[in-house]
């Protein structure tokens, strides 16, 4: 099958390949965008298998779809996003992209004569381009979705992303009757740190204790920055002898942890309130006002230490100090 004259010209000059095959896969035309792209020949090509002159093909695949476009007589189209490309032809764009082959949209068309689909034409457009910059989007997206669950200084949970999780998980608890309970901590002292080493000297302390509490953790514990230099972990299906064992963890690793910045070594100590899920607690804004106020219990006693939430004000509990 040889095109007519005027379709022959227009496939020769646009900027899309064209390959038109029979129904046994062998090539009967193949334009000049894929004559220089693909590096080859007429010769080299007419009356080949496709299969022979793109090795890369999946044979299956590619005859699944030419039998049922011919057996139906309707197009379809196959999208770089479903499959980068087809055929393996090299770019030549001044951009770096992620593979070295031409990004495709290819679309199969069926060719009709006297009533019947003996050929089908394939549109090959590049779409290397489009993909390219499709890639560059999906990076910044996901760079813009990390930094607003991320806080920029310690790389932890940022204070609404926490919130968010500590709602979910509060309203997870509350329907399965299921433990949860939260830990907050508070730097002692830390203005002390700041007015005489400086800022800087305070956000190392404060990505290092970041550090250093992530690895005392569980995967499913959520650990995030509440405030200047306050942080808070959620156990999910924790009651509070676990929560409490894991505080005291977290206090004592950083009584006994070696700060060091710019050649000088620091002592931290932190406060610790913990509070677990009470039948009477409605919202996940009680768990934080709990562990909150044992929090606050912690810096009254003293400092250093580990206060658990008694609703009863008079059973004040302290684990250590
Ligand atoms: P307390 O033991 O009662 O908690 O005393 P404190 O000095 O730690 O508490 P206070 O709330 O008076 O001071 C907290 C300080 O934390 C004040 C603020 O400048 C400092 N801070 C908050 N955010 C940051 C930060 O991102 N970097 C640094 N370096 N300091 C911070
Ligand atoms: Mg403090
Ligand atoms: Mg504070």
């Amino acid at each position: 099958m040889r095109l007519p004259h005027f379709c022959q010209t227009i496939a020769e000059r646009i900027n899309t390949g064209v390959i038109v095959v029979d129904l046994s896969c062998n090539i009967v035309e193949f334009n000049r965008f894929m004559q220089v792209h693909a590096h080859k020949s007429l010769d080299e090509v007419i009356g080949k298998s496709i299969f022979s002159v793109f090795p890369e093909l999946p044979v299956r695949w590619f005859e699944r779809k030419l039998s049922s476009v011919a057996a139906l007589n309707s197009p379809s189209f196959c999208s770089w996003e479903q499959r980068h490309h087809l055929f393996e032809l090299p770019h030549h764009r001044p951009i770096t992209t992620d593979s070295h082959f031409m990004a495709q949209n290819c679309t199969f068309i069926p060719v009709e004569e006297s009533g019947e689909v003996a050929h089908v034409c394939i549109l090959i457009e590049d779409t290397t381009d489009v993909a390219h910059y499709q890639g560059k989007l999906n990076h910044a997206l996901e760079e813009l979705a990390k930094a607003n669950r991320i806080d920029g200084l310690t790389q932890v949970f940022n204070r609404k992303h926490w919130e968010e999780c500590l709602d979910k998980e509060f309203s997870r608890a509350r329907r399965y009757d299921h433990d949860l309970s939260l830990i907050m901590f508070d730097l002692d002292h830390f203005k002390r740190l700041n007015d005489n080493f400086g800022h800087q000297c305070g956000d190392a302390v404060l990505i290092e204790t970041a550090t250093c509490v992530k690895e005392l953790l569980r995967l499913c514990d959520l650990f995030g920055r509440y405030g200047g230099e306050e942080f808070a972990v959620i156990l999910p299906e924790t009651e509070v002898s676990g929560a409490l064992d894991v505080a005291e963890r977290i206090r004592a690793e950083l009584e006994k942890h070696v700060f060091t910045f710019q050649g000088q070594t620091h002592a931290v100590t932190t406060s610790v309130g913990v509070s677990s899920i009470q039948v009477t607690d409605m919202r996940y804004e009680d768990l934080i006002a709990s562990a909150d106020s044992a929090l606050y219990k912690a810096k009254e006693n003293g400092r250093n230490q580990v206060q658990q939430y008694c609703q009863h004000k008079a059973e004040k509990n302290v684990v250590t100090s």
